[in-house]
């Protein structure tokens, strides 16, 4: 058979699949699982690859499920990943009333694609006319949040590193696995949808920020005290007489917030506790804005004789969609989008633990226009259906077959051409490094 033919073959079976596919959607929307926790909706995908007859491994990452659907010999494998986790979003209307999560970033139509190409890829048996397997994996916690429970689990040995992709690297997980792919939806005002085929985004290094002075009566005796909010406003102000240093190219970022600055109006505060990212466009503006902006943070506290101690913690790597991909991507897009909603994307300052994966293999994350309302906000609404759950998928299945048709031929260049930005062991190398 012909490409053409398989790509018929597949998005025929992806519309004949719709309404499961839009049911799978909607029961994981309705029940909302953290990072880390997504036991219940790992359990769906389970069902989902057990009706489906497809072998799988559980646990990855905790959560994780990887499935691999075999193709005619097993000489490359193209990853499907879909992520598995909600995040927290209490004022918006559909939220979980006791957890607060809410799929206000679509990850639950990131799980229904994957399924939906799990689903026409075994209905079609299109696997026998390719030269490579497909692994579907569902992947847990890509949102960096609720951080001191991650922390908890990392103290009790369950996971070592924040974001789930990273987990199942340092498990292994993608040591099998030639090139990875995944959708995300995304804001759009098109009324029939959009789509963005390629772009790149921020890395971050998260961090706790911890000041140390000495409690005194504020109004008797501030001479006997020493002020840790006045040392963390000085390294807030350090970071910013800073901005004007970093490069425009490297998008550098510095958010903080206080989480703790002092218990009481009259006591001079002793503790304060901040948080924050600093984020840039590579590794290493990240690594040395990094160097820069802890030292401004410490100068604040030296500037009033308090003690400033800093934690780091990796976060993401910058992403870096691989152009050839993208390319396919595009050219398979055309038959669903308008040209004029088919585009590249501008770098984003933003930050996904896909970027960790890029930087060991060829990735393509696409941004797929359909919903409206801001990501992770009250107002978040998806109204493109048809886009969320029949063009996305439709798009990934026919580059999936781009890339393994005819001994692979595709994925062989791609391969050939891509130099990894790191190797699996510099990777966790640099993970272990950040502290
Ligand atoms: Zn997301």
């Amino acid at each position: 058979m012909t490409k053409d033919e398989l790509k018929a073959m597949v998005c025929a079976a992806i519309d004949k699949r719709y309404n499961d596919i839009v049911a799978l959607s909607n029961d994981i929307y309705s029940n909302p699982e953290l990072g880390y926790k997504e036991h219940k909706t790992s359990a769906k995908v389970q069902a989902v690859f057990d009706e489906l007859g497809i072998d799988y491994t559980a646990g990855w990452g905790m959560t994780g499920v990887k499935g691999r659907i075999k193709g005619r010999n097993s000489k490359r494998t193209v990853a499907m990943l879909g992520e598995l986790d909600a995040l927290v979003c209490r004022n918006h209307p559909d939220a979980d009333e006791e957890t607060g999560a809410m799929h206000c970033c679509g990850h639950n139509v990131q799980i229904a694609n994957l399924a939906a190409v799990a689903m026409a890829f075994k209905d079609t048996d299109v696997m026998r006319h390719l030269d490579g397997d497909l692994v579907v994996f569902a992947v847990p916690a890509e949102e960096c949040i609720e951080i001191e429970y991650r922390s908890t689990l990392r103290q009790k040995g369950k996971i070592k590193y924040l974001g789930g992709k990273e987990e199942i690297i340092a498990q292994g997980g993608f040591d099998d696995i030639d090139a990875a792919m995944q959708m995300h939806v995304n804001p759009t005002e098109k009324i029939n949808g959009e789509i963005q085929v390629a772009g790149s985004s921020n890395g971050f290094i998260a961090k706790i920020i911890e000041y140390r002075g000495k409690a005194a009566h504020a109004a008797f005796s501030p001479s006997e005290g020493i002020n840790a909010l006045n040392a963390a406003m000085l390294g807030i102000m350090g970071v910013n007489a800073l901005r004007e240093t970093f490069k425009e190219a490297d998008c550098v970022r510095f958010h903080p917030i206080i989480n703790n600055g002092g218990d009481l109006v009259n006591v001079v505060p002793d503790y304060v506790q901040m948080e924050s990212y600093v984020r840039a466009a590579n590794v290493n503006a990240l690594k040395e804005s990094n160097i820069r902006v802890n030292r401004a943070l410490k100068a604040g506290a030296d500037a009033v004789g308090a003690e400033c101690i800093i934690k780091d913690m990796p976060g993401y790597l910058p992403l870096f969609n691989n152009k050839q991909m993208s390319a396919l991507l595009r050219n398979n897009s055309e038959e669903f989008f308008a040209p004029a909603d088919i585009y590249d994307g501008e770098h984003s300052a933003g930050s996904t633990d896909m970027g960790d994966v890029s930087h060991l293999m060829p990735v393509l994350h696409s941004w797929v226009g359909c919903v409206h309302g801001a990501l992770h906000s009250a107002q978040y609404d998806l109204f493109d259906k048809d886009t969320a759950y029949a063009k996305s998928p439709k798009t990934m299945a026919m580059t999936i077959i781009d890339l393994l048709y005819d001994n692979a031929a595709e994925l062989e260049e791609i391969l050939a051409n891509n130099k990894p930005l790191m190797t699996k062991e510099s990777y966790l190398k640099y993970m272990e490094s950040i502290k």
